[in-house]
């Protein structure tokens, strides 16, 4: 998308008459690309993280840490840096990074200038880019303001001040009782989107998050905040009639979901069936990362009972109407829907052999018509079921200038716009028409760290998990709906050390075979080498094993570390890959650390970001065991934070000892 590249936005009662046209044309652009590109084979592993920033401003004067909407200010320096990079390919000023607007005012999100390659020396280089991003921004902004790594802000729709600067919140687009319109991407898009989503689902969205009952926190506990007499719209009135639970966290607007910051990575497999087949093989792994990832335990001002965010981005885009969330029966909507546009995925599509249908086990909501058109041009049932369950969703931001007639086979942009709309765990994205680019996967439910360390040890994990699932045949194959499950448990305060996941007891393609033989070729690349590939084409084992004995409950210290008898455990996996690729001492020893700050956060050696934060504020001298997170309890906490991203302080309950480790490798290394 273009900075702000110019259109008109229909609001929705004019967009809604136009869904049909822009499906039928996006299942027409579907069905071009993948018929161009089916075949495309041997396209080389490229993949690149997403990196999401808060530009915090603080007042130093009144101890206050706000949200600066200075978005497209900083943005607009940062791309003239990236355009300069690019008109002059030649010099040694290489497009490192590259930005992008975010939906909150006060967002940036950071990519690697060109995705990285397949070689090792790439996955090193994953966090010093981190930083120079970090650092680039921060030279944009003003010397109160830092790019900060959080994943929700605390204090977002608190009474007082907590947007530099200051509006009221009487915004049309979104009508909230917390938040003005200015916090939103000024660009067209956004606060249509916001409006479209009000208007389609028929009134405010409505967040609801358990409050973390603290010794002194009122029972029932009633939020004295809200302003329920409020008269400004129509939809004021939501709150007090019962929108707002008690013993709950209300929020009612987008921002509050849409606001909040994550760490996401995309891959680009070698053909379609290997994007179909990381493509579920990595869904089984978001509810697991989103636990040990977790890093949200406070929204509008309050400690809440949960530490994760993915709940509140998926209430705070739900455009369903009453009668598609099942509330009155169907009269002028096509289908009940079990889930908002935000969510886990409900069918995997991966036609590898240890796939059993048995597996997709929700009752898929999808349109038929669509289906069976897609079945009826080449596309496979799979396949075709989840493009027709997008595809039930209606396009909520239509551009005039994009109704003017157009060959479906150059562009995508139709079926963009249903796709990119549904955010759910995993995306699988064809290639965009008339590029280069690959069949690729989307992996999108990990909470963004503190530190540029820590997302990259995230990062860096998934990348060598997706290597070992490609080389050892990896299965972690289980129900559908105990994924979904999992996700519920992944909320839980705590959820890394207190609950346990569903997870496949045997993550091998025969049942006593741990490894085979499998040895990289070539030094320093991680690409899978196509012979060296596992199809899981071979015939299976376990057929007799009936479903249920497939996978049991495990704790998320089993699933990364292993049970130590016969669950070798996801590291254990990526050791073994990583050994057979013959590495050299440098750089196992830095991915060593990465993969052994995930194993300690699984032990729970060190915290997880929500539970640090949570102690935190419960140990600040000001808190009053009441679960509220005062400006000044907020402000101290930002300023840690932006210590600990600095390296300026000790938190070895969250980092371990691995800064003082990192130090003395460098000196190691380039022998300084
Ligand atoms: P989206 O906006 O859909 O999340 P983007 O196009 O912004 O996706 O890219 C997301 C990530 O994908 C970035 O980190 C980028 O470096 C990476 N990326 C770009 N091109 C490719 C590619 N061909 N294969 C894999 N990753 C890519
Ligand atoms: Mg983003
Ligand atoms: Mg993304």
């Amino acid at each position: 998308m273009g900075l702000l590249s110019l259109g008109t936005p229909l609001p929705w009662e004019e967009a809604k008459n136009y869904a049909d046209y822009i499906r039928h044309h996006g299942i027409k652009q579907f069905l071009w690309i993948y018929h161009k590109l089916k075949d495309k084979q041997n396209d080389c592993l490229l993949w690149g993280d997403e990196v999401e920033y808060m530009v915090i401003a603080f007042d130093e004067e009144n101890k206050n840490a706000k949200l600066s909407l200075r978005l497209y200010e900083i943005l607009n320096e940062l791309q003239k840096e990236e355009e300069a990079a690019l008109k002059n390919p030649n010099s040694d000023k290489m497009v490192k990074t590259s930005w992008k607007p975010e939906y909150g005012a006060y967002m940036l999100e950071g990519t690697p200038g060109v995705p990285y390659g397949g070689t090792l020396k790439e996955l090193l280089q994953v966090e010093s880019n981190m930083k120079y991003r970090r650092q680039l921004a921060a030279k944009y902004m003003k010397p109160n303001e830092v790019p900060i790594t959080i994943a929700s802000f605390p204090r977002l729709g608190c009474q007082g001040q907590f947007l530099e600067p200051h509006y009221e919140p009487k915004g049309e687009a979104s009508r909230s009782l917390f938040v003005p319109d200015e916090i939103i991407n000024p660009h067209a898009r956004f606060p249509t989107l916001t409006a479209n989503i009000r208007k389609r689902r028929g009134s405010k969205v409505a967040i609801n998050m358990p409050i973390f009952h603290d010794i002194k926190t009122p029972k029932p506990f009633i939020d004295p905040t809200i302003p329920r007499n409020r008269n400004l719209f129509p939809e004021d009135k939501e709150a007090a009639e019962g929108m707002a639970l008690p013993d709950h966290i209300y929020m009612d607007a987008m921002v509050f979901g849409m606001g909040c910051c994550c760490l996401q990575i995309t891959f680009q497999a070698c053909n379609i069936e290997e994007a179909r087949r990381l493509y579920d093989q990595l869904a089984n792994i978001g509810p697991i990362m989103l636990a040990l990832s977790a890093a949200a335990p406070i929204y509008r001002g309050y400690l809440s009972d949960v530490d994760c965010r993915w709940n509140v981005i998926a209430g705070s885009v739900d455009d369903r109407t009453k009668e598609e969330r099942g509330l009155e029966p169907l009269k002028n909507n096509r289908f009940v829907i079990n889930k908002s546009r935000y969510d886990s995925i409900d069918c995997y599509i991966s036609t590898d052999k240890t796939f059993k249908p048995e597996y997709n086990d929700l009752d898929l909501v999808y349109d038929k018509e669509i289906c069976k058109n897609l079945m009826d041009n080449g596309i496979d049932e799979l396949l075709a079921r989840h493009v027709a369950h997008l595809f039930i969703r209606d396009p909520l931001v239509i551009f005039k200038e994009s109704l003017e007639e157009q060959n479906d086979e150059n562009v995508s942009d139709h079926f963009e716009n249903i796709q990119s709309t549904n955010w759910q765990t995993m995306r699988f994205k064809p290639p965009p028409p008339n590029s280069n680019i690959g069949w690729r996967v989307e992996f999108r439910s990990m909470e963004i760290q503190i530190t540029d360390f820590e997302n990259a040890a995230f990062a860096v994990f998934i990348v060598l998990l997706t290597r070992a699932i490609l080389s050892y045949g990896l299965n972690f194959y289980i129900p559908i709906s105990k994924v979904d499950e999992n996700m519920k448990m992944a909320h839980r305060r705590d959820a890394v050390l207190s609950e346990k996941f569903w997870f496949r007891k045997n993550v091998f393609e025969k049942n006593n075979i741990m490894y085979d033989d499998y040895v990289n070729v070539d030094n320093d690349n991680i690409s899978i080498q196509q012979q060296n590939v596992h199809n899981n084409n071979n015939s299976l084992d376990n057929k007799s094993i009936s479903i249920e004995d497939e996978y049991e409950q495990m704790s998320i210290d089993n699933i990364i570390n292993g049970d130590g008898d016969k669950f070798p455990g996801l590291i254990t996996l990526i050791n073994h890959y990583l050994e057979s690729i013959n590495i050299d001492i440098e750089s196992r020893c830095i991915l060593g650390k990465y993969l052994e700050f995930v194993k300690k956060k699984a032990k729970g050696e060190i915290q997880t970001t929500a539970k640090w934060i949570r102690e935190f504020v419960r140990s600040h001298p000001k808190y009053q065991q009441d679960s509220v997170v005062t400006q000044e309890i907020n402000y101290d906490l930002m300023k840690t934070i932006e210590k600990i991203q600095k390296g300026e302080a000790e938190t070895p309950e969250l980092l371990g000892n691995f800064k003082y480790f990192r130090y003395i490798l460098y000196i190691y290394i380039y022998n300084i």
